[in-house]
């Protein structure tokens, strides 16, 4: 069965190919993703794919917003997601635990350790976010709420919280 007889009314979403990021949003239903992305990690893969796809919401809520209203992830829709990498990732992390990864956007103290190669420090920053992917969660949620009340520096609020739990 053809696609477009699926999905009557829906647009389609395009899928470039990049190599110079591991994801980047185009532009209207486009994204572009790099397939050495299979080589990584599950959770890296899911998060980036993720990641574009909260892009494509960011530009598209308008034709997205009615109907994921009547979904679980209802929370994510009850304000207009801003835009930006930061906020980005803060709807990203809270759709679902298994997406939270290290975030390129999300400034966390993470130090490089004396000693340590870059590729030992992304492997221990990725084990904490694996680790403590509950608690991101759930502190993405909550950034998210406090913006709907009005506050201002939820990401701010977010990076405090995490830092905590370094
Ligand atoms: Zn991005």
């Amino acid at each position: 069965m053809r696609p477009q007889t699926l999905l009557p009314r829906a647009p389609w979403v395009l899928l470039y190919y990049t190599n110079s990021a591991k994801g980047e949003y185009l532009l209207d239903w486009k994204i572009a993703l790099d397939p050495d992305l299979l080589n990584e990690p599950k959770r890296e893969l899911h998060h980036t794919i993720a990641h574009e796809l909260t892009h494509l919401i960011q530009w598209q809520q308008n034709r997205i917003r009615h109907r994921a209203l009547q979904t679980k992830y209802a929370y994510l829709y009850a304000q207009k997601i801003p835009k930006g990498e930061e906020a980005c990732d803060i709807w990203t992390y809270a759709r679902h635990p298994d997406l939270v990864a290290p975030s390129g956007y999300l400034h966390t103290p993470f130090e490089m350790r004396k000693g340590e190669t870059s590729c030992e420090f992304w492997n221990r920053k990725f084990r904490f976010y694996e680790k403590h992917c509950n608690e991101i969660h759930e502190l993405a949620k909550k950034a998210i709420e406090l913006r709907a009340r009005g506050c201002r520096r939820y990401i701010k609020w977010f990076l405090d919280e995490l830092r905590l739990i370094l």
